[in-house]
């Protein structure tokens, strides 16, 4: 029986430090701040072999579910969808037991393509509404969460913050695995909880293959927003493309791209009908074109998924992505915002053509060796944590505590100003602060 009101959940979610657990972070108590009719959690979990949200959904679906139908009473929704690729019958079994017999949450089967669980394109296969180019979901009334954030919420509700979450271990690892680990957990120590590197020159990744970034410092400590730690050989092809410099990238554009248009053909965002066309922002780089236009203002219209660079451009190595993700950062560093805001769309009619199946974008990268079976192995704490204040959309939390100060697990750590975007920190183990720094603060027991 769920007797919560909407204010009630809002506050516990905040005070609990939930924020979107799938990558993007923004703070879930801000999405909850809506009127819409349709929540939908996202189970789709497209990036290459990462098992972490699929594992929590057959681990302890009724977690999952009661969060969305908590998300539902804040949001004011009568349906909720639970999306999951349509090869998961274990998953969908685990679920089916537990959906409510009210009949107003649904499980939702999508395909094995990437990127299934961007959420523009999560949108369009469940309830077929396009968000606006630069919108968001609410805009076509409809929140998506990410099942591990919705989890969360369940728990904020019964009053327990964020202090772990579980995250898949692959790659060039000896024990693939998903494991639950304290929040802050240094990224070697996960690495030697799954048997340690197969070469010690290998390059850790955080998140996916595809959206995830090169970790330098495997000192510091995995983030609420972790959801899998890729370890791959230091000559990969992925970490190749991450270490290319934006500027060498420019000089190869000039010398390489052909104007084939494969990343505007297989763009996900450009197959929805939004205004994004990554062969024209690589013609205007190639021609020096300095002023503003529509294919560099566009750039504000790219998720960074991709599939231009990895997938598309695979021939000439160029990067579309980086190149978008550079004019973004100029452009709002000077001010200039977002100018597209189309809603009247339509899907390019080639979309469920050109969408890149997982198993095909596995053989691309190269990553065919470390499809594996990665079994949960519960929970493992650690000595020392280090706790990222900075991995949320928004402004940084300010640490709370100070060198010396003992704490328990649960205690509030860090919270960003309370009239600003941002989250809550709790300590994850109980035990000692022993160094406070800007962007993280460390606990030892
Ligand atoms: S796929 Fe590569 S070569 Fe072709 S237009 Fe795009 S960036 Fe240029
Ligand atoms: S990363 Fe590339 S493929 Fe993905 S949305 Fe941006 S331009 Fe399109």
């Amino acid at each position: 029986m769920i007797d919560k009101t909407s204010g009630e959940i809002i506050k516990a979610v905040h005070a609990a430090g939930v924020i979107g657990a799938g990558g993007g972070g923004f703070p879930t108590h801000i999405k909850l701040n809506c009127r819409v009719d349709t929540v939908i959690a996202n189970g789709s979990e497209c990036e290459p072999l990462l098992t972490s949200d699929k594992t929590l959904l057959k681990e302890n679906p009724g977690l999952v579910i009661r969060g969305l139908q908590y998300a539902m009473i804040a949001t004011g929704a009568k349906t909720g969808y639970i999306a999951i690729k349509a090869h998961y019958k274990d998953v969908a079994a685990a679920l089916t037991k537990e959906l409510p017999t009210d009949g107003n949450i649904k499980l939702h089967f999508l395909e094995n393509y990437y990127p299934a669980g961007d959420e523009f394109l999560t949108v369009y296969d469940v309830t077929r509404r396009i968000i606006p180019e630069g919108g968001l979901p609410l805009q076509v009334g409809v929140l998506v969460g990410n099942v591990l954030s919705l989890a969360q919420v369940a728990h904020a509700v019964d009053g327990k913050p964020v202090t772990e979450r579980p995250v898949t271990i692959a790659g060039s690892v000896k024990q693939p695995q998903v494991i639950t680990v304290p929040i802050g957990t240094p990224y070697n120590d996960l690495i030697q909880m799954a048997g340690g590197t197969l070469q010690p020159t290998d390059v850790i990744i955080d998140g996916g293959p595809m959206m995830g970034c090169i970790v330098e410092n495997r000192n510091q400590g995995i983030a609420k927003t972790t959801s899998g730690v890729i370890a791959l050989p230091e000559d990969h092809f992925i970490i190749n493309m991450q270490r290319t410099t934006i500027s060498r990238m420019v000089k190869k554009s000039k010398a390489a791209c052909c104007q084939c248009f494969r990343c505007s053909d297989l763009c996900p965002r450009n197959l929805l009908g939004h205004a994004l066309y990554p062969h024209m922002t690589m013609r205007t780089i190639d021609y020096n074109q300095s002023e503003p236009t529509e294919h560099v203002t566009s750039a504000f219209l790219c998720s960074q998924c991709g599939v231009c660079e990895l997938i598309a451009c695979d021939f000439m190595l160029l990067s579309p992505r980086k190149v978008y993700a550079q004019y973004k950062k100029l452009l709002t560093a000077r001010g200039v915002k977002n100018p597209h805001h189309r809603s009247d769309i339509n899907i390019v009619p080639e979309l469920e053509y050109r969408k890149v199946s997982l198993p095909t974008v596995i053989k691309k990268l190269g990553l065919s060796q470390y499809v594996k079976n990665t079994p949960f192995t519960g929970y493992r704490s650690v000595g020392r944590v280090r706790v990222p204040l900075n991995r949320h959309t928004g402004v940084p939390a300010e640490p709370t505590v100070a060198p010396g100060r003992k704490v328990k697990m649960g205690d509030v750590i860090a919270a960003s100003p309370s009239d600003k975007t941002g989250a809550v920190y709790h300590a994850p183990i109980a035990g000692t602060v022993t160094e406070v720094a800007g962007a993280w603060i460390e606990i030892c027991n």
